[in-house]
């Protein structure tokens, strides 16, 4: 089912989560052992995460050094076919443009609607680690938008290859990011907002946010995108902080401000443990007043901390 439907069905409140792909390695137990607590709470839907390759240096045995690309944690598709059919709830792959042509995008899109997968989380994605700036690959797509199209055009048909004529419909429900505190390479806020419009306009289904700690920007967000004309859902997306490197490492990471108070009380513990029971108590302070706000859903990135989210929506669900 899409999520546009979920949302629209929904009587109260949705939780869905997020997941990263195991790193190269592991199995696919990683990832149930990682889900199996929090199917307790009936989630809508679960985000899978895209991570693109990195160039690496390998030393060979002759001492020189071999370039190579490196996909620490693969299988985004796959894991979204195994958790629909592990747990029998749907899965919304994120896709990106970097790394990949058009046609390669198209591919994939292919593999998805064979699946039965009807859900896109439509990104960039981040310059590659040896990139200072975004690049997208030659016959790549160069922001959200220009993949949002391509998605957009198979749904009603029409597909990279021009020879294709009346090509299946596929029928992908489609996410944008969108960001309360602006996304680090937009001038100001008001530029971003309208680069998000424009994503809207072109057909996307919902937002979802990136992390934020401090309900007030969300808040603030969702009134400039309502008076933007941004009529599509917003989804809130949360993350608890578990420890001190976070305070330093989130914002440079994500452009996201951590509230004085916060920081304050994390400063203050002694143990990663203080700090995780200090996160958790935020997030459900933030969690019950999203939800009293009428946020459509709750959405936790649950990044290898399923015990606190498990804590957190025990206690807002
Ligand atoms: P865009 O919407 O393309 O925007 C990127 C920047 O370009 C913005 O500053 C925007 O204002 C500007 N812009 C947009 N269109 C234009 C235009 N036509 N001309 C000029 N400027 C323009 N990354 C991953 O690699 N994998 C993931 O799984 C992943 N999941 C994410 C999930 C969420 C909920 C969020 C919020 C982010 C996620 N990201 C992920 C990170 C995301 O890829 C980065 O934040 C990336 O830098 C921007 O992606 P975007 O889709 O917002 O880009």
């Amino acid at each position: 089912m899409k999520v546009i439907d979920h949302i629209a069905q929904a009587k109260e409140t949705l939780v869905s989560f997020e997941v990263l792909p195991p790193l190269k390695g592991k199995t696919i137990n990683t990832l149930y052992d990682h889900l199996d607590p929090l199917m307790e709470f009936k989630p809508s839907w679960i985000n899978v995460t895209y991570h693109r390759s990195e160039t690496m240096f390998k030393k060979k045995t002759d001492g020189t050094f071999e370039r190579v690309e490196v996909r620490k944690r693969p299988g985004t598709v796959g894991i979204c076919a195994a958790i629909m059919n592990h747990y029998k709830v749907d899965a919304v792959p994120h896709i990106i443009c970097g790394g990949f042509t058009k046609r390669e995008t198209e591919d994939a899109l292919i593999d998805l609607d064979f699946l039965g997968i009807d859900n896109v989380l439509v990104l960039r994605g981040d310059a590659a680690k040896n990139e200072s700036a975004f690049e997208p690959e030659k016959d790549g797509n160069h922001y959200a938008i220009d993949l949002l199209r391509q998605v957009s055009n198979m749904n009603s048909g029409i597909y990279q290859d021009e020879d294709i004529k009346s090509g299946g419909k596929t029928k992908f429900c489609m996410g944008v990011a969108g960001y309360p505190e602006k996304h680090f390479e937009a001038p100001n806020l008001e530029i971003d907002l309208l680069k998000l419009k424009e994503k809207v306009d072109a057909g996307a289904d919902y937002i979802m946010t990136q992390m934020f700690f401090d309900n007030q920007k969300f808040f603030d967000f969702v009134t400039a995108c309502k008076n933007m004309g941004i009529n599509v859902p917003i989804i809130p997306g949360l993350k608890p902080i578990t420890n001190k490197k976070q305070l330093s490492v989130l914002p440079r990471i994500f452009h996201v401000d951590i509230p004085t108070d916060l920081s304050n009380a994390i400063n203050k513990c002694k143990t990663d443990a203080e700090c995780e029971q200090v996160g958790t108590e935020w997030l459900i302070q933030q969690s019950k007043e999203l939800k009293s706000f009428g946020s459509p859903v709750l959405h936790y990135y649950t990044l290898g901390k399923p015990k606190v989210i498990w804590n957190v929506v025990k206690n807002v669900f």
